[in-house]
C-alpha cells in the first residue's frame, strides 16, 4: 500500500512537472541539420579515424626527403635537412608530439631549434625554452616574429610534448592581394597558447612578415636547425567546415 501511494505521489510530480513545461513554446531554429559524421577519436597513441596520418612511427614515405632523417622506436629525428609532406594542406588541425634532445646543447636559439612551417612559410617554432632565453617572438611555441605565445609552457629537455594547432589558411584575391589573412590557434601540452591569432603574413628570418600569393593547399615542412629534434604521432584533419542546414 506504501509502495502505491509512493508511486501515486510520484506520478502527480511527475504530471505537474509535464504541465509546468507545456506553458512554454520549445524553440526550434526550423535548420535541417545533416548529421555530423561518426569518426573514431584517437588516443594517446592513435589518430582520430578521419586524419591523414604522416607518422606513425614506421616511416616517414609521406614525406619528400624523409629517408634523411632517423628511425628508431618509433621516433624520428631531424637530420641533414627538413622535410616536406607530398600532400599539400590548407585549413587544417595538426597534431604532432617532439622532445628537444635530452643532452642540453647550445643556447638561445642554438638549443632544440626545429619548427612548424604551415604551407611551408607560417612557422610555430619548436625550441628548447626550458630555462633558456631568447627573444620571446622566438621562443617555443611563439608564431615566429609575430607573436610570442601567451605562456611559456614548455617541458623539460628530452621530454615529449604536443603541439595542437588549428590553422585557416589565407585567401588571395584573384589579383593576387590579400583577400583574408591566416588565423593560428596553438595549444601547447595541452594549454592555450595562441587564440585565433592574425597573421600578418609569412614568418621570415630576415625580413618583415608579409604574405606573398600561393596555392589554397601547401605541403606541411618540418625544420631542420642543426639539432636532432624528435618527434612521433604526426597527424593531419583537414575537415575544419563547419555543417551548413537548411531552413
Ligand atoms: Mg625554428
Amino acid at each position: 500500500m506504501r509502495v502505491l501511494l509512493r508511486s501515486m505521489l510520484f506520478a502527480l510530480v511527475c504530471l505537474g512537472g509535464v504541465t509546468a513545461w507545456n506553458y512554454a513554446q520549445e524553440y526550434l531554429s526550423g535548420i535541417v541539420w545533416p548529421m555530423p559524421p561518426i569518426i573514431k577519436p584517437g588516443d594517446a597513441t592513435t589518430a582520430p579515424s578521419d586524419a591523414v596520418v604522416l607518422f606513425d612511427g614506421k616511416n616517414l614515405d609521406a614525406w619528400v626527403n624523409g629517408d634523411k632523417w632517423k628511425i628508431k622506436e618509433g621516433v624520428a629525428t631531424a637530420s641533414g635537412g627538413g622535410i616536406h609532406t607530398k600532400q599539400g594542406f590548407g585549413d587544417c588541425q595538426i597534431h604532432l608530439e617532439f622532445a628537444t634532445p635530452a643532452k642540453v646543447e647550445g643556447s638561445g636559439q642554438g638549443r632544440g631549434n626545429s619548427g612548424v612551417y604551415i604551407m611551408g612559410r607560417y612557422e610555430v617554432q619548436i625550441l628548447d625554452s626550458f630555462e633558456n632565453e631568447t627573444y620571446f617572438d622566438g621562443q617555443c611555441g611563439a608564431i615566429y616574429k609575430q607573436q610570442p605565445p601567451m605562456v611559456n609552457a614548455s617541458r623539460g629537455p628530452g621530454e615529449w610534448q604536443s603541439y595542437d594547432i588549428f590553422f585557416t589558411a589565407p585567401k588571395f584575391h584573384p589579383d593576387g592581394s590579400l583577400n583574408k589573412p591566416a588565423y593560428l590557434t596553438v595549444v601547447h601540452n595541452g594549454v592555450l597558447i595562441h587564440n585565433h591569432v592574425e597573421l600578418s603574413g609569412g614568418t621570415s628570418w630576415s625580413e618583415p612578415p608579409r604574405y606573398s600569393s600561393h596555392p589554397e593547399k601547401e605541403p606541411l615542412h618540418l625544420q631542420f636547425h642543426g639539432n636532432p629534434v624528435q618527434f612521433r604521432n604526426i597527424w593531419v584533419r583537414e575537415n575544419m567546415q563547419a555543417l551548413v542546414g537548411k531552413k
